[in-house]
């Protein structure tokens, strides 16, 4: 393996996702294994900002693969958008030698890391660490399966409630432009509904299937909602099923930021471990600019552009299936 770079950084930048430290120990043991100096960013863009960049050993990565958060910190940093800003960070870099970054995070975090390339000519590789699931050019993200499962062991809670009380719960889970949790966590938990951004939301249909169960003495109901749901989140839905249905025992659930912390899944530790390893290879090899990503189980480059700008679609056979196992 070529190995024309000697000092790199790593950095977790945008909302936290559990796996993300698995993803540092992976970035800073292999690094370490093929001679690199590592350097760990505080507090994402922040820290590369305000100088506060520290030189990473073996065990500074010790017992975190278990932990969720991120030991570096995360951020979201306002003078990473100007490009006095980006300069400064770069000029902190640069002092210390330090010639290739990896950017754990989300779309924005590639966004800033791809400025930040383009103006300095800084090799930056990206791993996708976000509970969302919103990358393009990757069948999963870092937390992901994290986030689904705390919603997942939640809404099983929920129904047991539910279904002592005869209830209908509407349930709001994360993703604001994305509908994948709440997707795979209400095709798992059985919900009757489940509404996402990338799907059109009929509430008249939703109205109507209530109307004909409550009739049928169906009274435990479960809908899922994403946060990014056209029509505004699950206390708006909420409002319209109590205005057109007041004998409904109807309550909401938002799970909140519960989604984001936790120790990780055995999924996601192996994702992030195996995301983190081909980063410092990548480095190693000259790539620049691109997110390491997983496809049908194999690790595949995006360039970064491109898995910021393009968006998965989400198969129709999903939405069918959704609909007939609800029936
Ligand atoms: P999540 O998906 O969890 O929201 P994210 O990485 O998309 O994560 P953002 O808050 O969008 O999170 O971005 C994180 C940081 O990346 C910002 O605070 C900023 O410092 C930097 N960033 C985002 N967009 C840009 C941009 N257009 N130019 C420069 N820097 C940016």
């Amino acid at each position: 393996m070529s190995n024309k770079i000697s000092k790199i950084a790593v950095l977790t930048s945008g909302g936290d996702a559990p796996g993300m430290n698995a993803a540092i120990r992976s970035v800073v043991r292999t690094g370490l294994y093929y001679g690199l100096e590592v350097y760990g960013v505080i507090r994402g863009f922040s820290g590369m900002v305000e100088d506060d960049i520290r030189l990473m050993e073996s065990t500074s990565v010790a017992n975190i693969i278990q932990r969720g958060g991120t030991i570096l910190k995360s951020a979201r940093c306002k003078a990473f958008f100007t490009p006095e800003g980006r300069e400064q960070a770069y000029n902190n870099l640069k002092k210390r030698g330090i010639e290739g970054l990896v950017v754990i995070g989300g779309d924005g975090s590639f966004t800033g890391g791809l400025k930040l390339s383009t103006e300095f000519d800084l090799p930056v590789i990206g791993l996708p660490g976000t509970i969302d699931k919103d990358l393009y050019g990757t069948d999963f993200t870092i937390g992901f399966d994290t986030a689904v499962n705390t919603a997942v062991d939640a809404i099983d809670k929920i129904r047991d409630t539910a279904d002592a009380h005869d209830r209908l719960f509407i349930v709001e889970v994360m993703g604001r432009h994305a509908g994948y949790i709440a997707l795979y966590s209400g095709i798992a938990t059985g919900a009757e509904n489940i509404l996402i951004p990338e799907a059109e939301t009929n509430i008249d249909d939703i109205i109507a299937a209530l109307s004909e169960k409550e009739k049928r003495k169906k009274l435990v109901n479960l809908i899922v909602v994403a946060e990014g749901d056209e029509f505004g989140g699950a206390s708006e839905v909420a409002k319209v099923v109590k205005e057109k249905l007041p004998n409904m025992d109807t309550r909401v659930s938002i799970l909140g930021h519960m989604q984001r912390g936790g120790s990780p899944t055995c999924v996601d530790r192996i994702l992030a471990s195996r995301m983190g390893f081909h980063a410092i290879e990548c480095l190693l090899q000259g790539r620049k600019n691109v997110m390491v990503g997983i496809k049908d189980d194999k690790i595949a480059y995006t360039p970064l552009e491109i898995a910021i700008r393009e968006k998965d679609k989400i198969n129709d056979e999903w939405l069918r299936m959704v609909k007939i196992l609800a029936s």
